[in-house]
């Protein structure tokens, strides 16, 4: 048996088991486990030392593990580097730990699929943490140009330099908004910018996600714009991760396995 988890802390909440166990069902991978992985982070770099040993042949991770993820592989794509983070890792018996960062390009593969293909677009990124700096980078490299706001603004102005992508002082109109703040996470009521504001863009994601929709995700489909929610982001990302580790497409009946599993979570 072939071993696969997710690493983080808390972890409980996590849907990717019930997730990839879709995936892994729908491919005929009857050898695939997947299971959440609660380490602590002072346990983080010698639990995944460890897992080799155990049958693992690699990991997604979450908070508040992506930064150390990246730390301690032994080979990171450009992506992960670029972004500083990693959510994917795979245990190869000669290079040994890999690191990759799927957070990026499922964003944009779920974008591509609502046929809102960034390149050409402006683009908004709310927030300046770990997810922000894949959106940004993703979208960036996808051809968007660029903004990023942040309550905080000198994170907005470090991570703007280090992407290169531009910091502005308030939300302002564009094509795309990703919200990669946490709002709407805790208070099901809150949006991190006003609804009548949304009214200046085409698309709206939002990578938080809760059962019913966020609050942002609602009222951007309540004006007739296109969105994507967190949990397709989520299915995107595993499906990226899922095929590093197996080699294996995953096509739109996988995905929709995928989509099935996260949003009857069991
Ligand atoms: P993070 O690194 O902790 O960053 C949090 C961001 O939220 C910071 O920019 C912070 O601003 C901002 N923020 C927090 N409270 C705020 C408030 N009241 N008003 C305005 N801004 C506020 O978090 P992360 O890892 O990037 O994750 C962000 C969210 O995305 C989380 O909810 C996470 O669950 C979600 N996420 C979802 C997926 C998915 O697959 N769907 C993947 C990754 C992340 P300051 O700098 O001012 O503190």
């Amino acid at each position: 048996m072939r071993r696969l988890g997710v690493l983080g802390w808390p972890v409980a909440h996590s849907r990717s088991p019930a997730m990839q166990a879709a995936a892994f069902a729908a491919l005929g991978l009857d050898d695939l486990r997947y299971q959440r992985l609660p380490v602590p982070p002072a346990l983080f770099a010698e639990t995944v030392r460890a897992l080799p040993g155990a049958g693992f042949v690699g990991a997604n991770v979450t908070v508040p593990h992506k930064e150390a993820a990246l730390a301690l592989a032994d080979e990171a794509t450009g992506a992960a580097r670029a972004i500083g983070a990693a959510n994917t890792l795979t245990f190869d018996p000669e290079r040994g730990i890999l690191a990759d960062n799927t957070d990026a390009p499922g964003l944009v593969d779920a974008l591509a699929d609502l046929g809102e293909p960034p390149a050409g677009r402006t683009a908004l990124v709310l927030g300046a943490g770990g997810s922000a700096r894949a959106a940004a980078w993703a979208l960036r490299e996808a051809g968007a140009d660029v903004a990023v706001w942040n309550r905080t603004a000198e994170r907005a102005a470090r991570l703007a330099a280090e992407l290169g992508v531009r910091a502005i002082d308030a939300p302002a109109p564009a094509d795309l908004v990703v919200n990669c703040t946490t709002v709407g996470l805790h208070d099901a009521a809150a949006t991190p910018i006003g609804p009548a504001a949304l009214d200046g863009h085409r698309v709206v994601v939002d990578l938080v996600y809760r059962d019913g929709g966020t609050a942002l995700v609602n009222a951007a489909r309540d004006r007739g714009l296109a969105t994507v929610d967190g949990l397709e982001i989520l299915v995107r990302q595993g499906a990226r991760s899922l095929a590093i580790w197996t080699g294996r497409a995953i096509d739109a009946a996988v995905l929709d396995a995928m989509r099935a599993a996260v949003r009857r979570p069991g």
